[in-house]
This record gives structure tokens, C-alpha cells and sequence, in this order.
């Protein structure tokens, strides 16, 4: 297939449905409780609303939207920090658009901004980086955030910075890493989990090889799944067709991008400039170790955590806030007392309703017709 029509083709999707029907229907343990199936990243969540993939699948198969959107999942205490650099009187701080309205203790970048702070939207590290070369009298800050597919960018620009002979830039690094994250997930009690979408973007870069321990030690299934609607189907299938079969291996539907190997040159551009910090503290799941990292000390001089003193403050959530639930799939976004109503995308009062990936968000946008066919199944129980 080479057009995006044919990756969203009802024909295909409606025969990749009843397949799906025929595995489930010969899964003993589906008849007991729902079958759970986590995708990882914030973009299948968007895709699975987008296009309404939820409410098309047999009721024995329940998704769970994992914490794949780094946005979503950055603690307040680091929005506090950023904060603290843009009203520092000598700084432009620059970041991608998404994390301007995530919600800090007090306010915003956006809200900084608009009483006077010089924080500027960038489509990419190097336009920050040009942002400092064209403001030589001025420290100009990257806010950098993302899992492994947007680190070799920012690792890069920190590599030309060097060779520009640029000082007056530097990162605030709240990069992470997915694997120590899904181990944590695996062992969390709160979760039964049969299966996995793995993230694609994250695996162009790591690979398939990181995810092994999932199927080897866990006996789960990994399907690294593409983001186009028969691509999620279609990965659904392979997960059920693992369970069908008991087996446990990690398989990659997305082959056309991902390569079994990743990205050397990538992953040589993170280990050259980043190492794994001890622990990292995650928005909702809290501290868990290794799963972020930090400039190395030999690039100290670019990195902002460094260069300026920080409040570095750890702050708690709203109590209203249940957004940590919904990222371990405990409960659906719109069973958060505060969704839709004191949150949504306009006033955010968490993290998940900010950026386009969080699965508060995209059930706001997209996710009304589940909502309400649950809200009825609810009120029906409860006569
Ligand atoms: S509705 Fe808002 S506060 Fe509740 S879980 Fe979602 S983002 Fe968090």
C-alpha cells in the first residue's frame, strides 16, 4: 500500500474486524473479563478517537491508554522551573507549542508570556539555536521534552551549538525514556494487562530489540503498530493472534518505518550528548528510576538545569485531579471528576487535556459516542 486512502479502506477494516470477532471468540479467558491491550503512545490514542477504532471493537477487548505523551506526563514542579527561567530578566525561552498552556502551579508559559515574558514558540531545536545566534546579549533556553524520537534533534542542535561556538544557548532537558516506563507499568498491581501497541515513532529510533524483556520475562505480547486506522486494526490482530496462540513475541507491523535495528546514527547523537539520570519524576506515576536523562557533563555548559538556579520544587497535582489514574488506565478520562466541565482543552486543569496525544483530549474531541453508550450502560445497571 502507498496511500493514506488505502490505510483507512472500510472494506479492509471491516474484514480485519471480523477476524478480530473470530480470535476473541476463541479465547477462553476473554469470556471472563475484557481483554486488555495497552497502546503506549499518545499518537495511537489520538488515532484510536480519531477515527472511532474503540466503539468498532467486541466488547472483550478493553484499550488502555498508556503514558506515551510527554507532555501529558510532565510533572508541575518542571513547568515551575521553566517558568522561573522566562521571567528571568535576560532569558528567551523557546519551546514547542503544545507545552505553552500546560498547567504549572501558577500558571502557564502561555500565561507568562502574555504578562511580558519572552517565551517564543519553535517548530525545532535549531530555530532556537538561530534564535540565539541572532540575540548574542541574550540567554536563550530550549525547553526540550519528548521520548527517544525527538532527543536525537536536540542532541544534535546541542552538537552544532558546539561546533557554532554558540555559549548563550542552552537545554532544560526533560527527555525520557520509555522502557524503564513500561516495566514500571508491568509491575504495577493495579493492572492487568494481556498485551501491547508498542509506539512507532519511539522504535524508528530504539528498535525492536529494547522491548524483548516484555515478552521474554513479562509474557506479553508487543505489536510495534503504525498510525493509520487498519494499521491499529491490524496490530490488534497480531496482539490477539499472539494470545490465541499463547505465545509471547514482539512483532512489527510497522516495518515500513521501524527497522529491527532502529537508527544508529540517532541513537549515537543521544549516548554522545545525554545519560540516564537516576530517576525522574513523572506527572501522575511518580518517581521511577532511570526513565529520563540528562546533558552530559561534558556538554555541562549547554545545559540550562546548570546554568541557572532553579526552584526545583516538587508540587503535588490539584487534589480535583486524576489524571495519574487515567495514565495507569484505572479509570477513562471522562470519569475524571473534573472532565469536560472544570477541564477541558480551553482552562486545562490537567495535563491529558492539553496536547492533541493526551486521552483526555482526545476523548473531549472525538470520544462522546463511548462516553455516552457507557453512561447509559451505567445508569441501566444501577436501575
Ligand atoms: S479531566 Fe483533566 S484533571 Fe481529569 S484526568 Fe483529564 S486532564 Fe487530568
Amino acid at each position: 500500500m502507498k496511500y493514506v486512502d488505502e490505510f483507512r479502506d472500510p472494506q479492509k477494516a471491516k474484514a480485519l474486524l471480523a477476524e478480530i470477532q473470530t480470535l476473541v471468540d476463541g479465547i477462553p479467558k476473554a469470556k471472563e473479563r475484557p481483554l486488555q491491550i495497552m497502546e503506549v503512545c499518545g499518537g495511537h490514542t489520538h488515532s484510536i478517537f480519531k477515527f472511532g477504532i474503540e466503539t468498532m471493537l467486541p466488547k472483550e477487548i478493553e484499550l488502555v491508554h498508556g503514558p506515551g505523551c510527554p507532555v501529558c506526563v510532565l510533572p508541575m514542579g518542571r513547568v515551575d522551573d521553566c517558568i522561573a527561567m522566562a521571567e528571568m530578566p535576560n532569558v528567551i525561552f523557546t519551546t514547542f507549542g503544545d507545552a505553552m498552556r500546560v498547567p504549572g502551579s501558577k500558571k502557564s508559559l502561555l500565561q507568562a508570556k502574555a504578562e511580558g515574558c519572552d517565551v517564543r514558540m519553535v517548530y525545532s531545536p535549531l530555530d532556537s539555536l538561530q534564535i540565539a545566534k541572532d540575540n548574542p546579549e541574550k540567554e536563550v533556553v530550549f525547553f526540550g521534552l519528548g521520548f527517544e524520537t525527538t532527543m536525537p534533534s536536540t542532541a544534535l542542535t546541542i552538537l552544532q551549538a558546539e561546533a557554532d561556538g554558540i555559549k548563550n544557548f542552552s537545554l532544560f532537558c526533560n527527555h525520557i525514556t520509555i522502557i524503564p516506563t513500561i516495566k514500571a507499568i508491568l509491575d504495577s498491581p493495579d493492572l492487568r494487562l494481556d498485551g501491547f501497541l508498542g509506539p512507532g515513532h519511539v522504535s524508528m529510533v530504539i528498535g525492536n530489540a529494547p522491548y524483548e524483556f516484555i515478552a521474554n520475562h513479562y509474557k506479553r505480547p508487543l505489536v510495534v503498530a503504525g498510525f493509520e486506522p487498519l494499521d491499529v486494526l491490524q496490530s490488534i490482530w497480531m496482539v490477539l493472534k499472539q494470545i490465541h496462540e499463547g505465545r509471547s513475541e514482539i512483532e512489527n507491523q510497522y516495518n515500513r518505518i521501524v527497522p529491527e535495528d532502529g537508527n544508529n546514527v540517532a541513537l549515537g547523537a543521544i549516548s554522545k550528548v545525554f545519560e540516564l539520570r537516576e530517576y525522574f519524576e513523572w506527572r501522575g506515576l511518580g518517581s521511577i528510576d532511570h526513565s529520563g536523562v540528562k546533558v552530559r557533563e561534558s556538554y555541562g555548559m549547554y545545559d540550562a538545569e546548570r546554568k541557572f538556579a532553579l526552584p526545583a520544587l516538587k508540587i503535588a497535582d490539584p487534589k480535583s485531579c486524576q489524571c495519574g489514574e487515567v495514565l495507569k488506565g484505572a479509570i477513562k478520562p471522562w470519569q475524571c471528576k473534573v472532565f469536560g466541565e472544570l477541564c477541558t482543552p480551553e482552562t486545562p486543569l490537567g495535563s491529558l487535556m492539553v496536547s492533541s496525544e493526551g486521552a483526555c483530549a482526545a476523548y473531549y474531541q472525538y470520544g462522546g459516542a463511548r462516553q455516552e453508550a457507557s453512561r447509559v450502560e451505567t445508569e441501566e445497571k444501577a436501575s
